[in-house]
């Protein structure tokens, strides 16, 4: 393959995956990335600019990657990264512009398939279908109830509120609705939202006055779907203004589409009065998947990935695996790969490593919307910032003083300090035995910075968001 062919690959894999990861996740960790090679046996190398990034995408992503990757180019049996210094801030124009993923170099690709895509509704991911999803006693009624709005929105059940554990298939019923509704009537404006871009965008409208327009915005919708409203929990402003959004939409009879991953009644902050609202309609609650779920769950994804599994090792997985689907559509991702790549049919033997790997850290639930019950400790801080700043944690307690690592490395003391009160000298001992009066200095800075420059202050809120601290 050409280079530009490897790009346009990469780009159209870039296109799959970018609706499953949160915007500034995606802009962080494939920025400047592209596929250097695919190699006849089907091993798929992307080329990351920095060996920090080489670990992280591989960590974070692989499954979606090569998930999507498959789709792409059916050939592909093996997912890698491998670290391109010439990449690195773009340099060199090899890297793909994620900015600019729809520009795929004329003459490469089936232009009708891609403008089809783009009158689909960009805040939905058409790959969520009620077609797709496979109904058992836990599920029956969520999945009712959210085919039951698509008839006659706004008219049936509102709002419409549902919820369950992580990875049980709630944001596939929200999407599968959004996208029947879509087709059903075009002429509707149907918007996906997760709780955290609501909050994003008004934090975004206030600093950049513009409210008004937000609302605006957002009273013209006839459809409000938003994921994971859990995380309105302690977010007063968003809050009340949600609860503005949701009475006049409400009032028009326009649906709203809830879902959470507990019911409203055990949201702690969250105000009474959007308690109540989210009460008012009908609640759905989804159950984690029995045993037979599970295996009808295997089978149907395994038939249509075109592969024959055994109902051994489909009832052999479902026994193994957790609740969650996203993990057990993981375990299937990687037995495919295996196959594909080894020729043999999966034994309970081949299944039993996957398995073992697919249960230590390496594939649990990469859900940047799962709630992070755990307290924040420093390392948290400093892992966060790192991640966000793309560096690697070792620079943050280096000596570089480079402007991209000591803005960074200053953040982090200042968020220590602040939000976990440690003694500067502490902090000083863990950025690499530095004087209190470097750690103090830094607080300062941090402190006076925020008041006056946007981008720090911006930084600082979106790590303390993420760490909700
Ligand atoms: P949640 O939003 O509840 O965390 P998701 O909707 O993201 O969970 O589901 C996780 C993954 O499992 C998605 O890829 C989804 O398509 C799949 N999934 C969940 N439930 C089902 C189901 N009943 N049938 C088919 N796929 C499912
Ligand atoms: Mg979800």
């Amino acid at each position: 393959m050409s280079n530009e062919e490897l790009k346009d690959l990469w780009k159209k894999i870039l296109l799959k995956i970018q609706p499953q990861v949160n915007h500034s996740h995606f802009i962080t960790w494939f920025k400047n990335t592209t596929v250097l090679n695919l190699e006849d046996d089907g091993v798929l190398t992307i080329g990351t600019p920095t060996t920090y990034a080489t670990d992280m995408i591989m960590r974070k992503y692989k499954v979606e990657i090569f998930r999507a990757a498959k789709e792409v180019n059916s050939k592909v049996s093996k997912v890698q990264t491998s670290f391109e210094p010439s990449l690195d801030f773009g340099k060199k124009s090899d890297a793909v512009d994620i900015n600019h993923l729809n520009s795929i170099s004329p003459g490469n690709i089936e232009k009708r398939a891609r403008a089809k895509d783009k009158a689909m509704n960009p805040t939905l991911n058409p790959r969520y279908t009620f077609e797709n999803f496979i109904v058992g006693e836990e599920n029956r009624l969520g999945f009712a109830v959210a085919k039951a709005i698509t008839v006659n929105p706004g008219k049936t059940y509102n709002p419409l509120f549902i919820y369950g554990g992580v990875g049980l298939g709630k944001t596939h019923l929200l999407q599968a609705a959004g996208n029947e509704i879509t087709k059903k009537y075009p002429k509707k404006k149907v918007v996906y939202k997760t709780s955290e871009n609501f909050t994003n965008e008004l934090v975004e409208a206030i600093q950049e006055r513009r409210v008004k327009k937000f609302r605006e915005n957002y009273r013209a919708i006839d459809v409000l779907i938003i994921d994971d409203i859990q995380f309105l929990a302690n977010k007063v402003r968003t809050q009340v203004e949600f609860f503005h959004t949701f009475n006049t939409l409400y009032d028009s009879n326009k649906q709203i589409v809830l879902s959470s991953d507990r019911p409203p009644r055990e949201i702690s902050d969250l105000e009474d009065r959007l308690r109540s609202r989210f009460e008012m309609g009908m609640m759905a609650d989804i159950q984690a998947p029995a045993f037979e779920t599970k295996v009808a769950i295997l089978r149907v994804k395994a038939q249509e990935q075109g592969l024959l599994v055994g109902q051994d090792i489909l009832e052999y997985i479902a026994h193994n695996c957790g609740e969650n689907i996203r993990e057990l559509e993981g375990v299937l991702t990687q037995i495919i790969a295996e196959i594909e790549h080894t020729n043999k049919a999966p034994s309970i033997e081949s299944v039993t490593k996957i398995l073992n790997r697919a249960t230590s850290a390496d594939l649990k639930v990469n859900d940047q919307n799962a709630p992070r019950f755990k307290a924040v400790d420093h390392e948290d801080i400093i892992n966060f910032t790192a991640e966000y700043f793309n560096i690697s944690p070792n620079e943050l307690f280096g000596t570089v003083r480079k402007k991209e690592v000591v803005v960074p490395r200053q953040i982090c003391m200042f968020l220590i300090r602040k939000e976990l009160d440690y003694p500067l000298e502490r902090i000083g001992e863990i950025f690499g035995g530095r004087n209190h009066t470097t750690v103090m200095h830094a607080v300062n800075k941090v402190a006076k910075d925020i008041n006056s420059d946007k981008l720090i202050l911006k930084s600082v809120n979106l790590i303390k968001k993420e760490l909700r601290i």
